[in-house]
């Protein structure tokens, strides 16, 4: 493990004020090696103290980020991404220890991360505000976009470098300064990225990560330095944090779970679309916020797509991260990982079907203590069953029947969860309806996975998002940014002297 954050037995510490911060490591975590089940280090958890540093240490960042030209907020940005860059297949391998995910996985989420940093390049054009002149006679007026201040993320597992990446980069390209609760499951990548913010020239205090639990969670809630909080998590906490953070009077957008449906018609390239399924299904181990966690077929493509399914789903391999033969890694925790499995025999016992049983999966190298669940299928699933209602968040896709397209698209828009989901088709009509009908925020044709690019805003609707904004492009500038408007008039002989009617235009 390298990295001045870290030490050789992985021990991982808080970055305060551009350096490691130990504190009082009061109280401390185990952060698991998924593929072998083994406690590969510990992370310290803040506690009050570490908080008001972290905090304080933005705080103090601040006035000069916020005054440095636009310029050279630019080029620290781009010597931050080529330092990324550079050290992208070490930051892969640092998340695949930690998190599971196979290494070719993790450099495909640093990958994504790099896009919005190269988005937040271009910060110089992304404030221009606008400008009119004579809005009254020799009066101009002018809006300006100026930081929030101390911006807060708290992060995921899933995505420990990619879901911060969404958050950061525009944040302190827009002149705030920001401290980073990553997921204490695995902390090292934050502390990584913060050593390459340091050696990119950004000034100490600028990013700063804390390490811990809900209680360095609720001390930002509850910091009256913090002006904005990002989230990204679960529905139950995100929820909770969006109503803790707005009755602060903190700015706030909180990103939650999902449950995401691909609608395959019957006219659809069933081979393409067995393909997405797989793919999008047991990417990650179904660990992502975008994955394809049901697939809902119209009569009659049902036991044909099934087929398929199965048969590509035989093909693929299990097995460590770092082995670059496997193409899907353990689950991130023990806990988890049976969390996950208790959905195989619940979906049967409530009438599901178990096409694929992932339970003892042929694992590359042996199982021995890895948090293992193979890919699995559950076929015949039905809305009332906890497999289709509860986001599992592992490598089991569930498959529904349904009679025709309007079925299809209504079970979809009726889920509460409304992150991401796919149409299967070579109807172009049908395709535009149903972007046009379907209650989701975010909708792939002929593509399983619709992450919006760098320079779109990510985010869900109803139960998968809590706030307004989503996250990065022009949303992301605007969360991160208050507008102020200036009306202004210079000194003319002409200036008519005192006149009390409510100011208009002339
Ligand atoms: P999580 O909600 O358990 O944790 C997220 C963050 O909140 C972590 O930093 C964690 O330490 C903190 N946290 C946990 N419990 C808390 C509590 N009681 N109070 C305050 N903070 C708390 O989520 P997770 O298991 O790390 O990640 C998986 C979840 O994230 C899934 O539900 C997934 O769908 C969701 N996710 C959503 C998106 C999206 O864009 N909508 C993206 C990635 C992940």
């Amino acid at each position: 493990m390298t990295g001045t954050g870290t030490t050789g037995s992985r021990h991982v510490t808080h970055w305060i004020g551009g350096k490691p911060h130990a504190g009082e490591a009061a109280r401390r975590g185990d952060v698991y090696e998924p593929a072998s089940g083994r406690v590969a280090g510990t992370v310290d958890f803040a506690g009050q103290a570490e908080i008001d540093a972290a905090v304080a240490a933005a705080k103090a960042a601040f006035p000069g980020w916020r005054d440095t030209s636009l310029s050279q907020r630019a080029r620290v940005l781009f010597r931050f991404r080529e330092l990324v860059d550079e050290h992208r297949d070490e930051l892969a391998r640092l998340i695949s220890s930690e998190h599971g995910k196979v290494v070719s996985d993790a450099a495909g989420e640093v990958a994504r991360g790099l896009e919005v940093v190269e988005f937040a390049c271009g910060i110089p054009h992304l404030l221009k505000g606008g400008f009119s002149e004579n809005v009254s006679t020799r009066v101009d007026a002018y809006s300006i976009l100026q930081p929030v201040g101390v911006a807060a993320g708290i992060t995921p597992f899933n995505f420990p470098a990619m879901v911060p990446m969404w958050m950061f980069p525009v944040a302190i390209a827009c002149g705030n300064t920001f401290v980073l609760k990553p997921s204490e499951k695995d902390p090292s990548a934050s502390v990584r990225l913060a050593e390459l913010w340091a050696e990119a020239g950004l000034p100490d205090g600028v990013f700063n990560v804390l390490h811990g639990d809900k209680a360095a969670v609720d001390g930002l809630l509850h910091h009256p330095d913090v002006k904005a909080v990002s989230f990204v998590g679960s529905t139950p906490i995100a929820r909770r944090i969006y109503e803790t953070a707005a009755a602060n009077g903190k700015r706030v957008q909180a990103l939650g779970g999902a449950k995401n449906h691909m609608l395959v018609l019957p006219d659809a390239d069933l081979d393409l679309a067995a393909d997405a399924a797989v793919s999008a299904g047991f990417g990650s181990a179904g660990e992502r916020c975008m994955a394809i966690s049901v697939v809902v077929a119209v009569d009659p493509v049902g036991d044909e797509l099934m087929a398929r399914i199965r048969e590509r789903v035989a093909g693929l391999t299990v097995g460590p991260g770092d082995d670059p033969e496997a193409e899907m890694g353990p689950l991130v925790t023990r806990e988890h990982r049976d969390k996950v499995a208790s959905y195989l025999d619940g979906g049967v016992a409530q009438g599901a079907t178990l096409a694929v049983d992932g339970r003892d999966p042929d694992v590359l190298g042996g199982a021995g203590d890895g948090f293992w669940l193979g890919p699995t299928v559950l076929d015949h699933v039905t809305p009332e069953m906890d497999a289709y209602k509860d986001e599992i968040f592992g490598p089991v896709l569930s498959v529904v029947r349904a009679g025709s397209y309007e079925e299809g698209m209504e079970l979809i828009s009726a889920n509460p969860y409304g992150n991401g989901t796919a149409i299967f088709t070579n109807d172009g009509g049908a395709a535009r309806r149903f972007q046009n009908e379907v209650e989701v925020g975010m909708v792939g044709v002929n593509v399983p996975i619709p992450v919006p690019m760098a320079y779109y805003s990510f985010g869900g609707w109803k139960d998968s998002l809590f706030g307004d904004s989503h996250a990065h492009g022009m949303e992301g500038v605007h969360f991160y940014t208050r507008t102020k408007a200036v009306t202004a008039r210079w000194l003319d002989p002409s200036h008519g002297g005192v006149n009390l009617g409510f100011p208009t235009s002339g």
